[in-house]
């Protein structure tokens, strides 16, 4: 098979892949006098038309597996035309595109060809001639293998910008439905290994300024969404742990797509709940920068995400004891959970009011979105009274009409209950976001 009609087919094969944002590592061309260079400011991502990001070249090593798990297309059991590259022939193909302009990174990942160690052995080589032999200093992202030798993680480590070990399925029972190869435990053993390295490598740095980096960007992992019947709940508390015991750079939830005619998965027929992975990204961020906690934002009873309502104006609806918050005199770690508040624009405020009393009309100048925030705050201005607030009066307000087509059936009344979240198309989704 030709080099191009490979990468048609291995690039074709990762795109299911969406933990690919190059982020966290700051290179300069001119270091070692090699090719290329990493920004932190991001360079090897894109987002193809239903939002995913997507690499420029992210492509697989092979789309030959040994394991057949239920979910992917590379399953073993599948019958899809094979390719395998050879290291050198990517590393050449990866160089090509980086000198047309075509790519500003690689993203590298692979089925399982042979054994875990084998498949590790191969990536490491396609890495070893970019870096070592064509001194190639842009972004790559490794995929760890879960099952490899741990020395082969560490030397992939210290090829690499970024690596990340995808969970997939956020529970072993899940995982023991649908990938049989995999356990919880393989997965999370290369996940601690590598947080273990990356502190240990941060340390040495201090000492030795010349240390080798071992994956300076960081580690990343993904979840499917939408494959089993695990709630959000369950999902954002694992993302939860995850960030607090591997100390991830990132999680990412990917959508499924069906690939599969299979009883234990959704039909071929059912679109991929891209609404609920957005939530669940919203949720994300809350955790990571907003200073909430997974408990916060949904709990036992309420184990989904309100399709219509972001999560932080759902939690803003369900604590409206806490509102309206005083802008002049609230804390920052209140300011931060109002609505339309960001983290921007919370700062702002802080030091807005050292220099003079705020009124609510001045925070539109401070980048807050006042069609959320107008329900929560109150400011010092002459007249100005607190927003009287009923829960039902500000859920109406906030849901957009086009939200409410999709989702109410006609004559039923808007709740703060979650109704089940609809399948919706990447447009309609967009539709009624905005
Ligand atoms: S290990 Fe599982 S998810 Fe990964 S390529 Fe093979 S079949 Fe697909």
């Amino acid at each position: 098979m030709q080099t191009l009609e490979k990468l048609k087919l291995l690039s074709d094969s990762a795109k299911y892949d969406v933990a690919c944002t190059s982020s966290g590592v700051d290179r300069g061309a001119s270091q070692n006098g090699g090719m290329g260079s990493a920004s932190s400011a991001g360079i090897c991502h894109s987002f193809s038309a239903d939002g995913r990001c997507i690499s420029l070249l992210k492509v697989l090593m092979t789309n030959c597996c040994a394991y057949d798990c239920q979910y992917c297309v590379n399953r073993r059991s599948n019958d899809v035309p094979r390719a395998v590259f050879e290291p050198r022939e990517l590393a050449d193909l990866t160089m090509n595109f980086y000198r047309r302009n075509y790519i500003e990174g690689l993203f590298l990942s692979s089925g399982i060809l042979k054994n875990p160690d084998y498949t590790c052995e191969q990536m490491i080589e396609v890495v070893r001639i970019l870096r070592e032999e064509y001194r190639f200093n842009g972004y790559i992202h490794a995929k760890a293998i879960p099952g490899a030798d741990s020395l082969l993680i560490q030397r992939l480590g210290t090829l690499a910008d970024r690596m990340s070990v995808n969970i997939e399925l956020p529970s072993q029972q899940s995982l023991h439905l649908l990938a049989p190869d995999k356990s919880k435990t393989k997965i999370l053993k290369p996940m601690g290994f590598i947080t273990g390295k990356i502190k240990e490598n941060s340390s040495e740095m201090v000492r030795y300024r010349h240390a080798p980096k071992f994956a300076p960007a960081g580690q990343s992992t993904q979840m499917i969404i939408g494959a089993t019947p695990d709630t959000d709940f369950q999902i954002l508390k694992l993302t939860e742990a995850l960030y607090r015991r591997y100390e991830l750079k990132r999680v990412f939830f990917s959508a499924y797509i069906p690939v599969a005619d299979n009883p234990l998965l959704p039909a071929l027929t059912v679109k991929p709940p891209l609404l609920r992975e957005h939530r669940l990204y919203q949720a994300d961020w809350l955790l990571r920068f907003y200073g909430f906690q997974a408990d916060e934002l949904l709990d036992e009873k309420h184990q989904s995400f309100h399709p219509m309502l972001d999560p932080k104006c759902n939690w803003a609806l369900n604590h409206l004891e806490l509102f309206p918050v005083d802008i002049n005199r609230a804390p920052y770690e209140l300011i931060l959970r109002v609505p339309g508040i960001g983290v921007k624009s919370a700062r702002r405020i802080l030091a807005a009011r050292r220099a003079g009393t705020l009124r609510t009309e001045d925070l539109k100048k401070l980048g807050v979105v006042m069609k959320r925030a107008r329900f929560f705050v109150t400011g010092s201005g002459r007249g100005e009274r607190p927003p009287a607030l009923t829960p039902d009066a500000v859920l109406r307000a906030l849901v957009s009409d086009s939200c409410k087509e999709q989702f109410l059936p006609q004559g039923e009344q808007l709740s703060l209950f979650a109704p089940q979240a609809a399948e919706l198309t990447a447009e309609e989704v967009w539709k009624c976001l905005s």
